[in-house]
């Protein structure tokens, strides 16, 4: 036999996992509602990514060496990546999700234009399973009605998943995020070269940051709070727009888009022989909101596991296999998430301890261990002595200002 494997979603998370499938000589379907998406999203990526998912350079359209800090009071911190190969990639979602469709179609991948609806999950649990979708590959919107049935499906189909709700993979709760694509006029685009910011404050989020980041030809201005917060997200985005309001004149506004973003696993991740990946599985990290590496390799390592519990794709494996992907991405993962976690609850509580994040931000130390994190996603453990030097750091800049009254 040869396996079959549906991946529902081409987002960066779906592409890898097809992509590692195809290579590995599964037969993989990889469907694709909109081939010209472009994911709402700051398009931030870490250095590591370019070397790990082996990306192109004209996928990064600007590398951000520094990042500005700005708290409620508008104190701002500098924090500069000193090393010369060292930087912040940031990326079109159009152009990086666009690459990563066609190079998984490339190795072998069968790219479907369709909008899968249904998803029959079979009585017998060796039986197929089966997927009815719309398929726009004439150009029609609405789509010609088909069926496919495969022995494996992932569900890489984003924060609004179907594929999990057909699982009854359970919610999660989750921030709602918006932002404006503002063309700014050539001397205040020439400021955000190589440089984005970061605002805290309860006037821009009162769960996160609201950030400025440099993309091609425009600045992606955005904030985001979480869902219960969701009737105030214009008007914090109007914070943003005020708190900047000097640095944006003239600019133009090209696009306005708002989106979802999970702030946790689902409850089931896997079920039976559906596994979902990304940002249908809830792989984004607090505070700092990245979704885009963990989507891809959350997807790619769920891949893996099909190859090797399928003995590269001559049997059908089962839940249980399946959910050994998922052990793996919590012992590889758990504790990132879990200090992101504390952080988010630490120091967005209050403008006091935001100010005290933004102080601790400009401890050299700090810095270093922050983007060694984020650039190579290894958290690489300082050695004792500048641990504790951080933490009395810590604790003292949220006690100057108050920030640890409840
Ligand atoms: C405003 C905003 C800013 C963000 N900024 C950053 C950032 O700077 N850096 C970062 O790392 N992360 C950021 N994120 C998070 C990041 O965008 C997501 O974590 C990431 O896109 C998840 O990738 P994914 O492949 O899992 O899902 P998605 O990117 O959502 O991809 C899902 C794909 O599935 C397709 N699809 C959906 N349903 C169906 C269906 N039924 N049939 C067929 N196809 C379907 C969609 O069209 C889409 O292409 C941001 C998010 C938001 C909302």
């Amino acid at each position: 036999m040869v396996l079959r494997v549906a991946v529902v979603g081409s987002g960066p998370a779906g592409s890898s996992a097809a992509e590692t499938l195809a290579k590995a000589g599964i037969e993989t379907f990889l469907f694709e509602r909109k081939l010209d998406n472009a994911k709402p999203c700051g398009g931030a990526i870490p250095m590591c990514m370019v070397s790990e998912f082996d990306l192109p350079p004209h996928i990064i359209d600007r590398k951000v060496r520094n990042m500005k800090m700005i708290s409620p009071s508008n104190v701002e911190v500098d924090i500069n990546i000193t090393k010369p190969d060292e930087y912040i990639g940031m990326c079109r979602r159009e152009v990086l999700d666009g690459f990563l469709r066609d190079r998984a179609a490339k190795f072998g991948a069968k790219l479907i234009n369709g909008t899968v609806h249904q998803l029959d999950i079979p009585s017998k649990n060796t039986d197929p399973y089966t997927l009815h979708y719309a398929d726009h590959s004439s150009g029609s919107l609405e789509g010609e009605a088909k069926t496919l049935q495969v022995d494996v499906v992932i569900g890489a189909d984003g924060a609004n998943s179907r594929i999990a709700k057909a699982i009854d993979a359970g919610d999660y709760n989750y921030a709602i995020a918006f932002q404006e694509r503002i063309r700014l006029p050539e001397d205040k685009m020439a400021y955000y070269e190589n440089l984005a910011e970061m605002y805290v404050g309860d006037d821009v989020s009162t769960d996160f940051y609201a950030w400025v980041f440099p993309k091609y030809d425009h600045v992606a201005v955005g904030t985001g709070t979480m869902k219960v917060h969701k009737a105030t997200i214009k008007q914090l985005q109007a914070g943003i727009r005020t708190r900047a309001a000097k640095k944006l004149a003239g600019g133009e506004i090209i696009k306005v888009e708002a989106h979802p973003i999970p702030e946790h696993p689902r409850p089931r991740r896997v079920v039976g022989r559906v596994a979902l990946v990304g940002d249908a599985a809830g792989t984004v990290t607090k505070s700092s909101g990245e979704g885009i590496y963990f989507a891809a390799k959350s997807a790619r390592m769920c891949a893996e596991a099909i190859i090797e519990f399928s003995n590269q794709g001559t049997r059908i494996p089962t839940e249980e296999e399946l959910k050994i992907y998922i052990k793996r991405w919590d012992r590889k993962y758990g504790l990132t998430y879990k200090v992101l976690d504390i952080l988010q609850t630490v120091f967005y509580r209050s403008n006091a301890t935001r100010e005290a994040f933004v102080e601790m931000c400009s401890d050299k130390d700090v810095q270093k261990l922050t983007f060694d994190s984020y650039l190579y996603k290894t958290v690489v453990p300082a050695n004792p002595l500048i641990q504790m030097k951080i933490t009395a750091k810590t604790i003292g800049s949220l006690l100057r200002g108050h920030a640890l009254a409840p």
